[in-house]
C-alpha cells in the first residue's frame, strides 16, 4: 500500500530529526542486554531486536526511520530470543504518569473527528460517523494548560515520595516528558534492578494507597474524583507500566508517534515547559488543511482553533496535527 501524503510528510520530518538530532537519543545502560522494538509508519511493530552499541542503534534508526522506538526496561541474557527464554536478569523501575489518569480536565478534553466528512463530537468516538457513516473516526485527548499543570504536579509528588520516603537520591531519578500526554520517571539504581514483580506491586500499593484506610482518604477528599490528595499523597501512576518487568518503553530522545515531540528530560518538572523545550522539529513554513483543532500551544506560540481551514504553520506545529490525524499536507 502506498503511503498517504500525510504519512509521507510525517516520515520526512522524522527522517530529518533522526538524521540531524540523533545526539539527543539516550541509549539505555547495558544496551546489548536490551530488547528493542520499533513501530513503522504502516503501524506494524517489530520486537526482539538487539544492538551491541549506540552506533549500531543509531545506524538502524537513521536507515529505517521508525515512527516509535522502544527499549526493554529489562536486561536479558539474549534479547533476541522468544519471551520465555530470553533469560531475565533484572529490570529498571519506571513510572508512567498520564494526563487522563491524573486530571479531570484531561477527561473533558476528549473529542472525535470524522476523517471523511469532518463531523466533530465531544467524548469518545462512535463506531461510525452519524453524519456520513464512515468508520474512519479519529479520537483525540487534547492537551490543555490545566491537564499539563495537573500531570506536572502529580509527577513532582512522585519524585518527592521517591526521594523522601524511599530514599532514592535525585541522581538516581530522571524525569522525561513522554512526548505527548504526560511524564515518565526512570529510577536508575543498582538496588532496584532485581526487584520482583511482587516487590514492585508493594511499591505501587504504597504510592497509590491501595489497601490503605479508604475512610481517611474520602474524608480528606471532598471531590472523590480527584485521583490524588496531597494530604494522603496518593500518586496517580499507571500501575501496569511499573508492574510489567518485560515491557518495552519509549526510548528517551525518540519522537512520540502521536505528536512529533521528543521524549526529553525535564529536570525541574514544575518549572519546565515541555511543549517548548521538547519540540525539536524545524520551523519551516508548512501548508496544511486542518480538519479540526482546538487552540494549542507549541514552542511558545498559540495556534487555532481551526476547523476545515487551510493554514501555514511551522513544521513542528503542522506535524503535531498530522501525527494526530487532524490535518493533511497541502502543496
Ligand atoms: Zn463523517
Amino acid at each position: 500500500m502506498s503511503e498517504t501524503p500525510r504519512l509521507q510528510l510525517l516520515k520526512s520530518a522524522y527522517r530529518w530529526y533522526y538524521f540531524n538530532r540523533s545526539s539527543v537519543i539516550e541509549e539505555p545502560f547495558e544496551i546489548s542486554k536490551r530488547e528493542f522494538g520499533f513501530k513503522d509508519f504502516s503501524g506494524s511493530m517489530i520486537r526482539h531486536m538487539q544492538f551491541r552499541n549506540r552506533g549500531e542503534l543509531l545506524a538502524y534508526i537513521i536507515r529505517n526511520v521508525p515512527r516509535s522506538i522502544y527499549s526493554s526496561v529489562a536486561y536479558y541474557k539474549d534479547p533476541t530470543a522468544p519471551m520465555d527464554i530470553k533469560g531475565w536478569e533484572g529490570s529498571d523501575l519506571v513510572f508512567d504518569l498520564d494526563m487522563k489518569d491524573v486530571s479531570e480536565a484531561a477527561r473533558e478534553n476528549t473529542f472525535w473527528v470524522c476523517g471523511i466528512c469532518g463531523e466533530i463530537g465531544a467524548g469518545k468516538g462512535p463506531p461510525a460517523c452519524p453524519k456520513c457513516g464512515s468508520q474512519s473516526i479519529i479520537e483525540t485527548e487534547w492537551v490543555c494548560d490545566k491537564c499539563m499543570a495537573d500531570v506536572k504536579a502529580a509527577t513532582a509528588l512522585l519524585v518527592s515520595v521517591l526521594t523522601e520516603r524511599f530514599g532514592f537520591s535525585n541522581r538516581d531519578i530522571t524525569v522525561y516528558f513522554s512526548g505527548d500526554h504526560g511524564f515518565h520517571v526512570h529510577v536508575n539504581s543498582r538496588e532496584i534492578i532485581t526487584l520482583s514483580q511482587r516487590e514492585r506491586a508493594e511499591i505501587i500499593d504504597y504510592l497509590t494507597l491501595n489497601g490503605y484506610d479508604s475512610k481517611r482518604f474520602e474524608a480528606n477528599t471532598p471531590n472523590t474524583s480527584l485521583l490524588y490528595d496531597r494530604a494522603v499523597e496518593r500518586v496517580a501512576i499507571d500501575p501496569n507500566v511499573t508492574m510489567d518487568i518485560k515491557r518495552v518503553f519509549r526510548l528517551p530522545g525518540s519522537l512520540h508517534d502521536e505528536s512529533g515531540i521528543t521524549k526529553c528530560r525535564c529536570d525541574d518538572v514544575q518549572e519546565c515547559d515541555p511543549l517548548t523545550s521538547c519540540v525539536m522539529l524545524p520551523d519551516e513554513p508548512t501548508k496544511v488543511r486542518v480538519i479540526y483543532a482546538p487552540r494549542f500551544y507549541i514552542k511558545g506560540t498559540w495556534y487555532g482553533p481551526f476547523k476545515q481551514e487551510d493554514v501555514t504553520l511551522p513544521l513542528s506545529a503542522a506535524v503535531y496535527l498530522l501525527a494526530k490525524g487532524l490535518a493533511d499536507p497541502l502543496k
